[in-house]
């Protein structure tokens, strides 16, 4: 059977059916597209216009703009007649959501039209229905009575269609049958495929989309499985993370889901969501790409194919490990942050990465995000270290350090692959052992030092990869350790040779993420090359280090905050509030950009708390997902609160509607004071 990729150990790009989209062609290998849409009010036609062409000449291959009723898909036309006047062709999409008859006036003025099978014909009001298989087959028969005209419209027309699943608005229907699942997403979007294809229709992109990309992930492998086991073929995939907020941890979010399918071959356009303008979300769409468009060759090593896989793609179980120290088991996956670039480590480096000392109390304040290790290389710091922090050195410098008492609880030893084996010299506690993955000399039959360090209940395995496939070199030494039972607990290593910010992030959040979303991974180190470290350090210096969520950073403090942003996206680890906060749109009732800052701004403490900002209430309650608390917009100046799914506060005045948020977290003892 098709597992999900045509290559589980190098990059190839999945073969799926090609449709055309204007003069666009996209899926069966045509380069991958990048899009977005826009925020603009579809009815202010100028607007709307000068928004799109921003995006267009920032880089998009495709512009989405919502038509919320049929007046808004009616004005598409004036739209792209006046962009069409100013010389852009770029192929436009109507987003519908509820409205049948808008996506049937649409179709026939722009290129494509995205329906969202959880809210075509269904509607949503959370009740569990329970049905029989008889009356199940009658509802697939209304969708058929109800999406069928729109099928027939887009072949008259050449039009393109997208069948666009979210997993927050899936419709009681699937829910009632499959729960809140993957498979629930893949139905929801097969119910609508099956019905085109018996129509002859196939001009199709799918998409599965989430605000978790441990879920997105899993739902377009299911999805591509189900394609390839009912139809033998694939349609093209438009891959996105829904709701993934704004800076950094937007960033993240997105690279984690949508690089780890890129890294498989899959996708053929992408979109990635920021609470943030739109023509913002283009350089991030083509850093992602742009990993792919580079010649593929493998840089000598070959990685073994992959006979049986050991774990199953579908579903989140993180691989079985030991506990070495604090590392592996169920504890959370550490985070050693890299420090061996700097000259000399002083107090002061450590607020870099967490901790920051007080001379006035001598004491260590410590964040939430504070490096669980350091590695130096082959320095000592020469000062009294945080009770919680732990040291990484090379074997020569921790001999020195492990003569004390102290030191010998505080520093660890790094071993290089086979010079553990031969080392006279080791800690009785925790060793760690760098593994370079199917490098350009090495095969399966180099590992035979495996051997003496598998199962070694001192030994923590750093796995890295120089092939040019470097995750999938990292991923298939985790099947070799699952095959053989080796069950030491591993830190990711990921070097990035990359030269701007934004390109560190989707390198690292794309390499770690793949894995870590796979259950593989107990830690997590980042690196950069000598000339990447020399350039972001000149820009720091020169305090213009790019966007503003990276400015006035050291590399150190960069990498750092990056290493937990990416933990939190996979939810490995959760160091900090996570916000799920739509992109916003024509129907967004609010300055939903200023506002995600200002709640961003009171809350940021509160680690772990789920907090949703919607632009409306037609799409945000359903799309919130798994939100402790949301903030939607209900009306003009009006905002709706939410407990789950549950209303609280019915429209509240915006000017007050901060206030009564944080009143509402106190009254569920969600809150607590600044420090
Ligand atoms: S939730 Fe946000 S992006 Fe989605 S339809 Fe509403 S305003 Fe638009």
């Amino acid at each position: 059977m098709f597992l999900y990729t045509p290559s589980l150990t190098s990059y190839k790009r999945l073969a799926t059916r090609e449709v055309k989209i204007g003069d666009l062609l996209l899926g069966n290998f045509h380069p991958i597209r990048v899009q977005t849409m826009t925020t603009t009010d579809t009815m202010d036609t100028l607007a709307t216009v000068e928004q799109s062409i921003r995006c267009i000449e920032a880089g998009a291959e495709l512009v989405r703009i919502t038509a919320p009723s049929r007046k808004e898909a009616e004005n598409l036309q004036l739209i792209k007649d006046e962009l069409r006047k100013r010389g852009y062709n770029t192929p436009l999409v109507a987003d519908i959501h509820f409205t049948p008859n808008a996506a049937e006036i649409a179709a026939r003025i722009v290129e494509k039209v995205r329906v969202n099978p959880g809210n075509y014909v269904d509607k949503k009001k959370f009740e569990q229905i329970e049905y029989t298989d008889a009356e199940y087959l009658e509802e697939i028969e209304r969708i058929r009575e109800r999406f069928t005209p729109l099928v027939k419209i887009c072949k008259e027309y050449g039009t393109a269609m997208r069948i666009g699943t979210n997993h927050g608005s899936l419709s009681d229907r699937i829910m009632s049958r499959y729960g809140d699942t993957a498979i629930g997403m893949v139905e929801s979007a097969m119910e609508f495929l099956r019905i085109a294809r018996a129509e002859s229709f196939h001009n199709i992109v799918l998409s599965m989309k989430s605000s978790n990309p441990q879920v997105m992930v899993q739902a377009y492998r299911l999805l591509i499985q189900q394609m390839m086991q009912e139809f033998s073929e694939c349609y093209p995939l438009h891959l996105g993370v829904t709701e993934a907020g704004d800076g950094e941890d937007g960033r993240v979010k997105s690279a984690a889901g949508i690089g780890t399918l890129l890294e498989d071959g899959i996708g053929d356009t992408i979109r990635v969501s920021l609470t943030e303008d739109p023509e913002f979300e283009i350089p991030v769409c083509r850093d992602l790409v742009k990993r792919y468009q580079q010649p593929v060759t493998n840089a000598g090593g070959t990685v073994p194919p992959v006979q049986q896989l050991p774990y199953s793609p579908f579903e989140y179980k993180r691989r079985h490990t030991f506990a070495v120290d604090n590392i592996g088991d169920k504890q959370v996956p550490v985070v050693v942050a890299d420090l061996s670039k700097l000259e000399q480590i002083t107090p002061a480096s450590l607020e870099s990465v967490g901790y920051k000392y007080d001379a006035a109390t001598d004491k260590w304040n410590i964040s939430d995000a504070a490096a669980d290790y350091i590695f130096t290389s082959h320095q000592l710091p020469a000062f009294e270290l945080p009770g919680t922090l732990k040291v990484i050195v090379y074997p020569e410098v921790w001999k020195e350090a492990s003569l004390t008492a102290a030191g010998e609880q505080k520093y660890f030893p790094l071993f290089m692959d086979s010079g553990f084996a031969a080392a006279e010299a080791k800690s009785d506690r925790l060793n760690f052992v760098m593994i370079d993955c199917f490098n350009d000399a090495t095969t399966l039959n180099d590992y035979t030092y495996f051997d003496s360090i598998a199962n070694d209940p001192s030994v923590v395995l750093c796995l890295s990869s120089t092939n040019r496939n470097a995750m999938q070199s990292v991923r298939r030494m985790f099947v070799e350790l699952m095959q053989r039972g080796v069950h030491n607990p591993v830190v990711l290593m990921t070097d990035s040779n990359w030269q701007t910010p934004d390109e560190h992030l989707i390198h690292y959040s794309t390499e770690c993420g793949a894995l870590l979303l796979d259950g593989m991974g107990d830690g997590i180190c980042l690196g950069m090359s000598r000339e990447s470290y020399r350039l972001q350090t000149a820009s720091f210096k020169q305090g213009t280090t790019g966007r503003n969520y990276v400015s006035n950073q050291t590399p150190e403090q960069f990498i750092n905050n990056t290493a937990f942003s990416i933990l939190q996206a996979t939810r490995t680890r959760i160091s900090k509030t996570e916000y799920i906060s739509c992109p916003s749109c024509g129907r967004t009732l609010f300055d939903l950009q200023e506002t995600t800052a200002k709640i961003r701004s009171v809350t940021n403490h509160l680690k772990g708390v789920k907090i949703a900002i919607m632009g409306c209430i037609v799409n945000g309650p359903g799309e919130m997902a798994d939100a402790d608390f949301g903030y939607v917009g209900s009306g003009p100046g009006k905002i709706t609160l939410y407990k789950g799914k549950e209303i609280v506060k019915r429209n509240v005045d915006s000017e007050v509607a901060v206030q009564e948020l944080i009143n509402l977290l106190k009254e569920n003892d969600a809150w607590v004071e600044p420090a």
